[in-house]
């Protein structure tokens, strides 16, 4: 009986992890994302999943990132039953991300009927918080680097992947074949994280290709940021900084609590940290001292570097102060969240900035401010950009180009088949060809929805 693959997303894109293991009437996903970004993208959460949800015996998740796990709402509530795999980092930021998402959803749905701008009447959430909630007693955590058995007759063992707090490559063995999983790879200098564990011999790797076409300046976030924000106090003006709430937001508040001790801004700066969810992740790291590289100093700089809002009536107190400030607000490709309304109050000032932090997504407002683009849309209206739009280079939570494969160099022997997934096509494909041509392995980036055996 032969193993399949079936790449149920992430092929060809960034979003939408999901890869279906069978062998026999036995089958696993690995990651449960969300396609995120362009609409046809997002249409693709709409479309039922080739696979009987009551039928799938389990889920191995990789790490938190909606566009890993944000789909397992949807799956519960359409019967899955089995248990959701994942480390003690993952289910922790998951209690937060996959709620919030929910609320997010119903947020958007709401907005979009009192406005009247959906096509659909009524416009309906993909699934809603209590979905969300109803999904997280399914969850079980397993320790990294120990094995286990997710399956009767599966073995799978979780390792530190860097990235994200919790975050981790997966090896799946069965049947006699060894399936390494990369997932999102950190980068082996960052800030918060720990280098990603050297893999283990596989047969198949699937390996992300999100900075397959890039390498990263040396330039350190803190060379980075410094002088614009030096910049941004002696004009006065008022920062607005799209985040992802988990993993940059805490990158950055390290790097404004540094720079500020090292006098290179102004003591006085004031910085806000307007995402609830960020607020939470950042807390995270005192539960969680083993798995990231902070000593609890610099975690008490970073925890103290900005002021905390979470209610929305702080949030819109905001609006009155005068600048010079930062505001740090979700989500990170300015797709949702409390940032659109900083956006479209203090965008249309040319004393104003927008500090971009990392991956934009094709088809996000992200990518839109980053292209130079003169107006943005923004529930419904269009926000003329007068400010300032600067894009930080050294904030990526993913390995580049090169430290993707020096991974996979470190790899005991080499594999059978190398695929290359989790990136647009123009990085997927060269990653592809760096791992033929300076590897001298088998590489292929996999379309949407293809089967293959392993
Ligand atoms: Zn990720």
């Amino acid at each position: 009986m032969s193993v399949n693959i079936t790449f149920l997303g992430a092929a060809g894109t960034v979003t939408g992890s999901k890869y279906w293991v069978r062998h026999g009437d036995q089958s696993l996903l690995v990651d449960c994302g969300l396609f995120q970004g362009y609409k046809p993208l997002r249409l693709r959460n709409w479309a039922p999943v080739p696979l009987e949800p009551d039928a799938l015996g389990a889920v191995l998740l990789t790490h938190a990132h909606l566009d890993h796990s944000g789909y397992l709402p949807l799956l519960a509530r359409e019967g899955f039953r089995g248990k959701v795999y994942c480390s003690a980092g993952t289910r922790d930021l998951a209690r937060i991300l996959l709620p919030d998402s929910g609320h997010i959803q119903e947020e958007d749905a709401l907005f979009a009927n009192r406005h009247g701008f959906s096509k659909h009447q009524p416009a309906l959430p993909l699934y809603t918080r209590q979905d969300a909630l109803d999904c997280l007693p399914l969850f079980k955590t397993v320790p990294q680097r120990s094995t286990f058995a997710p399956l009767t007759g599966w073995k799978a063992t979780f390792q530190p992947a860097g990235h994200i707090l919790g975050a981790s490559s997966i090896l799946l063995e069965v049947a006699g074949r060894r399936i390494l999983f990369s997932g999102d790879l950190g980068r082996p200098d960052d800030s918060l994280m720990n280098p990603p564990d050297a893999p283990p011999a596989a047969d198949t790797v699937l390996i992300e290709s999100t900075y397959g076409d890039r390498t990263h300046p040396q330039d350190q976030l803190l060379h980075e940021l410094g002088p614009v924000l030096q910049r941004l106090a002696a004009r006065g003006g008022v920062a607005i900084v799209p985040v992802f709430a988990v993993g940059r937001a805490q990158a950055l508040l390290l790097a404004i609590a540094q720079l500020k001790e090292q006098g290179l801004i102004p003591h006085g700066l004031p910085v806000f940290l307007d995402s609830p969810m960020a607020v939470s992740t950042t807390h995270l790291f005192e539960h969680h001292p083993g798995e990231h590289r902070l000593s609890p100093h610099e975690v008490r700089a970073m925890t103290r570097a900005a002021t905390m809002v979470s209610s929305t009536d702080e949030s819109k107190a905001l609006a009155a102060r005068h600048g010079p400030m930062v505001i740090l607000s979700a989500s990170g490709m300015a797709t949702g969240g409390r940032v659109l309304h900083h956006l479209a109050h203090h965008a249309g000032n040319h004393r104003n900035m927008v500090i971009l932090t990392g991956y934009q997504s094709p088809g996000t407002r992200g990518a839109t401010l980053a292209s130079g683009a003169r107006t943005v849309r923004i529930h419904g209206k269009d926000v003329e950009i007068q400010a300032e739009v600067v894009q930080l280079e050294s904030t990526s939570a993913h390995a580049d180009s090169d430290q993707l494969l020096r991974w996979l160099q470190q790899m005991p022997s080499p594999p059978d088949q190398v695929y290359v997934v989790h990136g647009d096509l123009p990085a997927a494909d060269n990653l592809r060809t760096r791992i033929e041509r300076e590897l001298h392995w088998r590489a292929m980036v996999p379309e949407q929805g293809s089967t293959w055996p392993l």
